[in-house]
């Protein structure tokens, strides 16, 4: 699917609509529809289940969107968090300087300072997409991060942002919850929420929006554990992995399949290893394709204020390879500066070496939204001509459809008995009897729907029904009495 026939699918079965459409929407921002919500939902529940419920290290967190503004002084994000802007002279249009000079330029900008990039767009030729014109104004500097107040009078005081992350507020509470868990480091906090980012040229349909979610892991980790992993037994060290270095982008070679072992042979700290592999494993699971992952190392111009190395789990989108987590070590740079602006002891104190300790972090930052994506175009094939949409049974919006063959001859109130029945036992279950029985199937097949029951001619007589598998268009016959239990055995294949 390329992104504009996404976007139209996105629309059409519910998933995802332009927010604001009837107004003539507004850039940025998207509204998740019936369908595309529970998707949604059932990705955060399985991140949940896979990163805290299951494990004993990591404990949750549902922070402020609104925190306090030195929060942001404090993490750098006042001072660091821009992109350069141009603006066309003649229609006002708004281009984010970097995007614009590799689009009309074609060169690779990755890494270059403001100074380098305002050069080349006096250099070469580069003319405003909306109006032609060649003139623009100087470019600037533009905080990303979206302002706004509290309290009735508007003052410089009363200035507060819209988190641009939610990892702040996990540092933030560091000791709070450190306190309460009960455990010695490694310890982790996670957290799902919204963050707001005033992108200048928003695109890409989810990819590149002004307000987005993300689910992050901070994992601090004692000093003296630095790249001293204690869960490497939970890595294949030989399982294949597409692997594109820094030195491999510098020396403009091609990424490589190479194995896990190679990247643990390449990463400064075991345990930022560990949570690449966690992280890929759990995408895959979700049900993206995983020759359409790759890891790709940031070059060192590339890298954030904060982190010390960072490595981008990549999806080939049909617009290139692009960004769907990043996972940075962050060292222990924002509790350090949390410290610093609030003057309050966010530090350890170690028993054993009768001393104070600053965990470092390890961060996997998953963008929800982009995941939502992937998984959606992992999933999505055609048969016939038409869509079907192979999610896992544990993603999909309608995860059973019941179906009178026809609406007449006690069919239809059979068919409601059977719908009741499994609505006793199983989530998201589905009546239809409206339309031919092949169209019912089609829209199904299009959500993601893996299973069908029709009731028919010959349930009235030995009260069997048939359930259709959505990926093979196969159909097996099998008594109503044993309905529940084969159903919940599907859908329990595969989840997490
Ligand atoms: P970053 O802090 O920029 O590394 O972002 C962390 C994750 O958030 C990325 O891996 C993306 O998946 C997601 N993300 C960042 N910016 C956006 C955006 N404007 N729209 C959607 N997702 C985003």
């Amino acid at each position: 699917m390329n992104i504009e026939e996404m976007a139209r699918f996105c629309k059409k079965t519910g998933m995802v609509y332009p927010s604001g459409e009837i107004y003539g929407s507004l850039s940025g921002f998207w509204d998740y529809g019936p369908r595309g919500v529970e998707i949604k939902k059932a990705i955060k529940d399985a991140f949940w289940r896979f990163f805290v419920s299951k494990r004993d290290d990591i404990f949750g967190l549902d922070g402020a969107i609104i925190t306090h503004p030195k929060t942001w002084y404090a993490s750098g994000h006042i001072e660091n968090f821009v992109d350069p802007v141009v603006v066309c002279k003649r229609c006002r249009a708004e281009y984010r300087l970097d995007h614009f000079i590799e689009e009309q330029l074609k060169v690779n900008v990755e890494g270059k300072t403001l100074k380098e990039l305002i050069g080349l767009i006096n250099e070469g030729r580069v003319v405003c997409e909306r109006c032609k014109s060649e003139e623009f104004e100087k470019p600037e500097v533009f905080n990303l991060m979206f302002k706004t107040h509290i309290g009735v009078k508007e003052s410089s005081n009363s200035e507060v942002y819209l988190r641009p992350e939610t990892a702040q507020n996990i540092f933030i509470n560091f000791k709070n919850v450190f306190e309460v868990a009960r455990k010695k480091l490694p310890l982790g906090i996670a957290q799902i929420g919204k963050a707001f980012r005033n992108e200048i040229s928003p695109r890409n349909f989810l990819f590149r929006c002004r307000e987005f979610e993300q689910m992050e892991i901070e994992y601090f980790i004692h000093p003296n554990d630095e790249n001293k992993c204690f869960y490497l037994n939970e890595v294949d060290m030989d399982r294949e992995v597409i692997i594109f270095t820094a030195e491999d982008q510098i020396n403009m070679e091609k990424p490589f399949i190479g194995k896990w072992r190679d990247i643990f042979s390449i990463i400064k700290d075991e345990w930022h290893g560990y949570w690449l592999y966690k992280t890929m494993e759990f995408l895959v699971l979700l049900g993206i394709d995983e020759k359409k992952l790759r890891l790709r190392q940031h070059l060192p111009e590339e890298l954030s204020h904060y982190s010390k190395e960072t490595w981008d789990i990549e999806y080939e989108f049909d617009f290139g390879w692009k960004e769907i987590v990043g996972i940075a070590n962050r060292g222990d740079y924002d509790l350090r500066q949390q410290m610093k602006y609030s003057d309050k002891d966010l530090s350890v104190y170690d028993e054993y070496l009768k001393a104070k300790i600053v965990p470092y972090v390890i961060e996997p930052s998953f963008g929800l939204d982009r995941i939502f994506m992937a998984v959606l175009d992992s999933a999505y094939s055609l048969r016939e001509g038409k869509a079907v949409l192979k999610l896992k049974p544990f993603l999909s919006p309608i995860r059973v459809a019941v179906f009178p063959l026809v609406k007449k001859d006690g069919l239809d109130e059979k068919a409601r008995e059977v719908y009741l029945l499994l609505t006793q036992h199983i989530e998201r279950v589905f009546y239809d009897d409206s339309g031919s029985i092949g169209k019912r199937y089609a829209r199904m097949d299009e959500i993601g729907t893996p299973y069908c029951v029709t009731i028919d001619y010959q349930t009235l007589e030995d009260d069997s029904v048939t359930i259709r598998f959505r990926d093979t268009a196969e159909q097996e016959r099998i008594g109503i009495k044993d309905l529940v239990d084969r159903i919940e055995e599907l859908l329990e294949s595969g989840s997490i």
